[in-house]
């Protein structure tokens, strides 16, 4: 015998944590859990409960209640009834109890960790190293929020009463990622924990109750979808925060459409895993196992499409499956245990049916020969090559530990492939080559893309997703702002009723000449609209001034093709986008003696307002002008050798509809930081007062933009906003105007889960630069991607 045998074979013996601590908490529940409403337990009012099952043994686990509307009603009341005095408390006050939840979760490490991998079937070893430190730390990192909220969140103030539903993958880090911001800003909180797995946020809110949190700070009403569809209905929560499927983030979505609720998504994923040939092979198969393997797959953001270059393709997939060999399934309390079970018998029977489809549609399926425990949900890693890029196995969530293979033989092909996808949520890129990476890095669709790493979690990075993976970040400064809303918007009025249109006069042939039919604004150049019809533009005193184009479905149409096709605009640099809005400026500021007396006929302002407005709109694209170089992203020192690079970087084509008030200067406002991050604009200006917009346009058209990125179609909103809110190349719809606009942009936004900004038919005081611009509007103009950055050997 040598050495090298011994370690050959060494195998590992079980090395059991022991759950006494647990099951003891458990046995204090004799009757089955309650829920957690004002700082007590309370029972379910219609008595129901449903029994959970450990993951690993398929034995009962615990007895916990269905929540019922009545339920949701009593914890929302006790949330609404604590929120003045835990917003009052100040930032300080606050952040000494995140800091003492922070402590908490230390004192019981040992406790949560042994809850969370009885109750989801996850490596001991997972739930110890990773989970319950990222909640500690993500308890200490927005007490430090809390305490800075008052200097650094000045003109901001929390939302209110919020309610949370987090899914089973993760349940006491998806608990901390919702609930810290969110406390830590002065919100109070429903939470609703998956039905699988509630156990964990039970136990952190008995716990954070004896530690002193204020009764009816933290609820928690635990249930299952329709537990969480009577918090998202409920009108007394003023957001509502979801991590889970696509499906039922859609779901949500269309359900507070018009609600004024204000809605993150924190959705599904298909990430690419991408390996150049000059990677460090070793490193990206062990990079692999953490993508891919990690909680059984079950991972948001796992590496589940693995791109290979294909020089080296052949010999990564002989080095995966030999490291596959020695990958350890076992019951999740045992501390030498790579993968547990799967959560559930019916999570296990769906991923079963996925890799059944994806043999069927021609691939080859690998699996180590590795023991599995009898019983539970487990599941082997498992690898798919020859896989189609259409495939189901290749498109479709799977959410757990199959990977499936894919090659590609340039970056650009590589970078392709991974787009290749609806959702954005993480990429991973391995090259030796940082020219490279950091090259492929920006062009990658997704909100977090990790170099050379993978799966790595910070509480001041931002994490969350681009297109159907959802929208809204958590962690860091940026997720802060998902609990805030300016103080400038919450004072907004409902927006009067318009009065009447008076009735036109005929034009009589002393009034200066007619501005007959004004044409759209299209790919750079006037275009004749695709119908004939025309809209009549009044004065305010009912004076035939001037005709637009009624743009139809086609015009939108076209708009959009233009706006996707200047992309150009996207990566031009913040110096250059600048300058395109300084040009405009002056190109406007020597005509703005005409723009000033077009609102004089138009709105029927007097002559000092019209010139008022149209300083404010030059002012407003210069302030816009000077932004594009300076609303930057940050550098983040997260607790390893490396950095993370939050770029702030445009959503891409967005709707914009105008609203009637300060036509001149509401058109320039939301237009404006759309251009100025680098978006391409389809703009509908107001309806009663296009005139200003077309004139704008005489302006753009001598401006040096390049053609498309800015296209204005004119004519009524009802024909045009529906098939600007539902074109899926459209990433973005804000609409000003009517509460019924924006009810129907929040609604039809759902296809491609595209990002809304509406007013919900609150006026904006646009002459008010506080509430009309700056970073609130930038925020919506952007979304940040975190780029991780490792260094060191
Ligand atoms: P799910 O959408 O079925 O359930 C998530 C939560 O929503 C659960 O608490 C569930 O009870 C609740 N729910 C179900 N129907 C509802 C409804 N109609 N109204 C309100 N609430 C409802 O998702 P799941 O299967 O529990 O979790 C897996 C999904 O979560 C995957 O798609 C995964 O990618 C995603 N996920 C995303 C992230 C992220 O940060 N982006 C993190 C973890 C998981």
């Amino acid at each position: 015998m040598t050495v090298s045998h011994y370690f050959d074979t060494m195998d590992y013996g079980p090395a059991p944590e022991s759950d006494a601590e647990a099951r003891q908490w458990l046995a204090r529940h004799p009757e089955g859990f309650s829920h957690f409403i004002g700082g007590r337990p309370a029972a379910p009012s219609a008595g129901a409960r449903f029994d959970t099952f450990e993951p690993a043994t398929g034995a009962p686990l615990a007895r916990l209640a269905q929540g019922s509307a009545a339920d949701v009603d009593a914890a929302v009341a006790a949330a609404r009834a604590a929120q003045p005095a835990w917003e009052a408390l100040g930032g300080h006050g606050r952040a000494r109890h995140l800091y003492a939840l922070a402590r908490l979760v230390q004192r019981h490490a040992r406790l949560l960790a042994v809850v969370e991998a009885l109750d989801n079937g996850k490596p001991i070893r997972e739930t110890r190293d990773i989970d319950v430190p990222l909640v500690a730390r993500h308890f200490y990192h927005h007490a430090g929020w809390a305490q800075l909220q008052e200097r650094e969140f000045a003109d901001q103030q929390p939302l209110g009463v919020v309610g949370q539903i987090v899914p089973w993958n993760f349940p006491l880090l998806m608990l901390a990622w919702k609930i810290a911001p969110a406390l830590a800003l002065g919100n109070t909180v429903v939470l609703k924990p998956a039905e699988f797995t509630s156990l964990s946020a039970l136990l952190f809110a008995e716990l954070a109750a004896q530690a002193g949190l204020p009764a009816g700070v933290l609820n928690v009403v635990t249930g299952d979808g329709a537990t969480g569809a009577a918090l998202v209905a409920h009108p007394g929560v003023d957001k509502i925060a979801f991590t889970g499927s696509t499906d039922v983030g859609r779901l949500i979505r269309e359900q507070t459409a018009g609600s004024g609720k204000s809605l993150t998504l924190e959705l599904g994923g298909k990430s690419p895993f991408i390996v150049f040939e000059d990677a460090d092979l070793d490193a990206a198969v062990e990079g692999v196992v953490d993508a891919i393997w990690f909680n059984q797959g079950q991972v948001c953001c796992a590496g589940s499409r693995l791109l290979l270059q294909e020089p080296i393709a052949q010999d990564f997939i002989a080095r995966l499956r030999v490291r596959m060999q020695s990958l350890r399934a076992g019951t999740p309390l045992d501390k030498a245990i790579d993968m547990g079970s799967l959560v559930a018998p019916i999570q296990l029977e769906r991923v079963r049916k996925l890799v059944e489809a994806g043999v069927r549609e021609g691939a080859t399926c690998f699996q180590p020969d590795i023991a599995l425990p009898a019983g539970g949900s487990f599941y082997p890693p498992t690898l798919l090559t020859d896989v189609h890029p259409a495939s189901t196995v290749a498109t479709e969530e799977i959410f757990g530990p199959v990977l499936v293979a894919m090659t590609f033989r340039t970056p650009d092909e590589a970078v392709a492939l991974a787009n290749n996808t609806r959702y954005g949520l993480a990429a991973s890129v391995w090259s030796e080559t940082i020219g490279l990476a950091l090259g492929v890095a920006p062009q990658l669709q997704a909100g977090v893309v990790w170099i050379n790493a993978t799966n790595l979690f910070d509480a001041a990075v931002g994490f969350g997703g681009y297109r159907e993976s959802g929208y809204g970040r958590e962690g860091g400064r940026e997720g802060c702002f998902e609990y805030l809303k300016p103080r400038a918007w919450a004072a907004r009025k409902p927006r009067p009723a318009a009065a009447p249109q008076p009735a036109a006069e005929a034009p009589s042939l002393d009034l200066p000449a007619l501005d007959r039919t004004a044409k759209l604004f299209v790919g750079g150049k006037q275009a004749r609209a695709d119908g004939e019809g025309v809209l009549s533009v009044l004065s305010h005193a009912g004076r035939l001034v001037g005709e637009v184009a009624a743009g139809n479905r086609k015009d939108i149409r076209n708009a959009v093709a233009a706006a996707r096709a200047a992309a150009g605009w996207s990566g031009a640099t913040p110096h250059r986008r600048a300058q395109g809005l300084y040009y405009i400026a002056e190109n406007l500021a020597l005509r703005a003696d005409e723009f000033a007396a077009r609102l004089v006929s138009t709105t029927g302002v007097d002559a000092a307002a019209a010139r008022v407005e149209v300083e404010r709109a030059l002012g407003r694209l210069f302030a816009y002008g000077a932004w594009a170089d300076k609303f930057e992203g940050a550098v983040h020192v997260p607790p390893m050798r490396g950095v993370a690079l939050a770029m702030v970087e445009p959503i891409g084509v967005v709707g914009v509809a105008c609203p009637d008030e300060a036509p001149l200067l509401s058109f320039v406002s939301l237009v404006a930081p759309l251009l100025a991050m680098g978006n391409r604009v389809v703009a509908i200006p107001g309806e009663r007062h296009p005139l200003s917009a077309i004139d704008l346009c005489q302006v753009l058209e001598a401006s040096d933009l390049p053609a498309g990125v800015i296209n204005v179609v004119t004519g009524r909103h009802d024909a045009l906003l529906p098939t600007l809110a539902a074109h899926d190349d459209v990433d973005a719809c804000w609409s000003f105007g009517s509460a019924g606009s924006a009810a129907l942009v929040e609604r039809l936004s759902t296809g491609n889960l595209k990002r809304t900004l509406v007013d919900h038919g609150l006026a904006t005081d646009w002459h008010d630069d506080a509430a009309a611009e700056g970073p609130a509007f930038l925020r919506h103009a952007t979304q940040v991607k975190n780029i991780w950055v490792p260094y060191g050997d």
